[in-house]
């Protein structure tokens, strides 16, 4: 046991450094504070919405003099998926950095992740790589229509990809992604969304929360229902193995999120995150212990804390705009989170939180909830 570790119990203090300031970052330092801890996030944007819960670097992620006031925390963790490797690595070689640079370079790269998905016996949709107009012809070939082209790395949201329906589908798509580096896949025809946290300390031990079920719109998420409505408990437990698999793999410590597509008794694996995840929101109010403290307790080496709902749950994200505070407000067990953004058309700028004593009541919430923020 090395000296860091064997402090690891006084964490009153404690400095704990986030590549990434955005409203991950920002949930984080708030579990981060009741925990006693400072944080120092790097963010090249000065408006961040950490900024309001800890100090805040603005510099490029790869700026040396900032990296080297980070590896000064006790520990340093990343709240986005794409900060470069190489200055996880950089922080890698002075100090501790938890998830680490490998889990970051997988998920990174969707050609890395699927690959490494099949390489763990995990089931995920038919794919392949494609670098030119000729590969994706005969890609499509052997995957079939409909398909999805992605590019493999810095999609978020549902940008930086397109459903293929067509041959000329297929030539347009190639015109817009076909300057990057491209995986086909062919296209799951799902019956709903699901996802799975989990977290795994430094210790080894691993929690899982419950599937959660998630509704998209145009790409981005809207609506987390937790736990996803009429799971049994063969589903709960497959995606339960499966995000086992890939924490072991990775040895990864902190929270670890995979999204999930069901076709009737069987999940397909999409992505993973490497990091607190929007998905687990709820968490906040829902579960015993939320995702972002449960991610601190991992990385400091403390023990985890329990994962189950509460009650049932569900969390709406405000996209653009935001809703009347009081009305949100007067719906009973609602939660108002609020990222400090300026409003912006497609932007995240906060979520709502309802929990409920059972799933009717909690669908009469919801559909309030909505009607409010659908204004
Ligand atoms: P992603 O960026 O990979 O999470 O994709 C964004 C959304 O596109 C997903 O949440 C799905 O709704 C949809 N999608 C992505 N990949 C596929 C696929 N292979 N088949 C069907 N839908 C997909």
């Amino acid at each position: 046991m090395n000296d860091r570790e064997a402090n690891a119990s006084s964490v009153l203090g404690a400095r704990i450094g986030v590549l990434g300031a955005g409203q991950l970052g920002r949930m984080l330092g708030l579990a981060g504070r009741a925990l006693g801890l400072e944080l120092t996030f790097l963010d090249p944007s000065p408006d961040s919405p950490a900024r309001a819960v800890g100090e805040l670097l603005v510099n490029d992620y790869t700026d040396a003099a900032a990296l080297s006031r980070l590896s000064a925390a006790r520990v340093v963790t990343f709240e986005f998926e794409n900060v470069p490797v190489a200055a996880v690595k950089t922080l890698e070689a002075s100090g501790q950095v938890f998830p680490g640079s490998r889990a970051l370079e997988v998920a990174q790269d969707r050609l890395h992740e699927k690959t490494c998905f099949r390489a763990l016996g995990i089931a995920t949709p038919v794919f392949e790589a494609v670098d030119s107009w000729p590969e994706l012809v005969a890609a499509l070939g052997r995957v079939g229509l409909p398909a999805v082209l992605k590019t493999r790395r810095f999609g978020y949201d549902g940008k930086g990809q397109a459903v293929l329906r067509s041959q000329d589908d297929a030539q347009a798509a190639f015109e817009r992604l076909g300057g990057a580096p491209l995986i086909l896949e062919a296209f799951v025809p799902f019956e709903r969304e699901l996802s799975i946290i989990a977290v795994r300390s430094r210790a080894g031990e691993v929690a899982c929360y419950p599937l959660v079920q998630n509704h998209h719109e145009a790409g981005i998420l809207r609506k987390t229902l937790a736990p996803a409505p009429s799971v049994s408990d063969e589903l709960q437990r497959s995606a339960s193995q499966h995000i086992e698999k890939l924490l072991a793999h990775l040895d990864y410590v902190g929270v670890l999120a995979l999204e999930l597509f069901q076709v009737g008794d069987q999940l397909i694996a999409n992505e993973i995150a490497p990091r607190v995840h929007n998905t687990g929101h709820w968490t906040i109010e829902g579960a015993r212990t939320s995702q972002f403290e449960n991610h601190l307790r991992a990385i400091l080496g403390l023990p985890l804390g329990a994962t189950d709902a509460l009650s049932p749950c569900a969390m709406l994200n405000l996209i653009g705009d935001a809703p009347d505070a009081s009305a949100v407000l007067s719906v009973a067990d609602a939660h108002l989170h609020w990222y400090g953004k300026a409003p912006r058309a497609g932007r995240k700028v906060g979520h709502i939180t309802v929990r409920a004593p059972d799933a009717e009541a909690l669908a009469t919430r919801v559909a309030e909830l909505e009607r409010i923020v659908a204004g």
